[in-house]
């Protein structure tokens, strides 16, 4: 073995001696640079299809329902959305650790769970993959939009390309503490369609974080019908529970 690498295996086996690493959840100590522990990879079940709505994913319905009544009486612009996990526990500290802690390799592990979802709920592969664009001052104090990462990272695995087709033009607050009435107000003048691509009669993959009241969502959607895709699928790692 070179020099270099013997150094370096040494100065790992040393900071792993005194730092051992981590559970990213639950703090146990981890072997092999795993990220979590088995018990917290244990929780990290794929939501089902059954039992949920088609178009916003709330638990809770009877068998052979598609839609809960919330959608059946609104429609929505989307054909399907879903989230891999429910916002809680490990899945939630990986998207804040995504999100707020810098920690942009989580993507890639969040990436191929999101991907599995996709599979299980037999959607077809898409012909694009779109990022929810976060507001540029977030994008300048984060340094990425995490939702890109994520797109990125399943257009790696799935061999589809990444299209920057939404962009966010103002609203550089804070949704936290507004209600639902709020964010849909502050919601409506958001995204705007970039020049220059073309997703007519594609089917095409809205990808965020974390599945709220849907209101982010229901908004790039509607911005992106105006380049009449084929169909929008939207799929984001969480969804907020409650
Ligand atoms: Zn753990
Ligand atoms: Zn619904």
């Amino acid at each position: 073995m070179a020099r270099k690498g013997l150094l370096s295996l040494f100065a790992s086996s040393w900071w792993h001696l005194v730092f051992p690493p981590l559970c990213l959840h639950c703090d146990q100590a981890v072997s092999d640079e795993k990220l979590l522990c088995p018990d917290c990879v244990s929780l990290l079940q794929l939501l089902p299809q059954e039992g949920r709505c088609y178009q916003c994913f709330i638990d809770g319905l009877e068998i052979g329902q598609e839609r809960c009544h919330t959608c059946q009486q609104t429609s929505l612009p989307w054909k399907r959305a879903a989230a891999v996990w429910d916002y809680l526990g490990p899945a939630a500290t990986l998207v804040k650790r995504l999100k707020y802690g810098g920690q942009q390799h989580l993507a890639a592990a969040a990436a191929a769970f999101m991907v599995t979802q996709l599979v299980t709920l037999e959607w077809p592969t898409p012909d694009a993959i779109i990022p929810v664009p976060i507001p540029w001052l977030k994008s300048l104090s984060r340094g990425y939009n995490q939702s890109e990462l994520l797109a990125n990272e399943m257009g790696k695995l799935l061999q589809v390309p990444v299209v920057k087709a939404l962009k966010r033009y103002h609203g550089d607050y804070s949704q936290a503490g507004l209600n639902h009435d709020q964010r849909q107000q502050l919601s409506s003048h958001r995204f705007a369609f970039r020049d220059g691509y073309d997703i007519a009669d594609k089917t095409v993959l809205l990808v965020d974080d974390v599945l709220t009241t849907g209101s982010t969502l229901r908004h790039c959607c509607d911005v992106l019908l105006a380049g009449y895709p084929k169909e929008v699928y939207a799929l984001t790692v969480c969804r907020a529970t409650g």
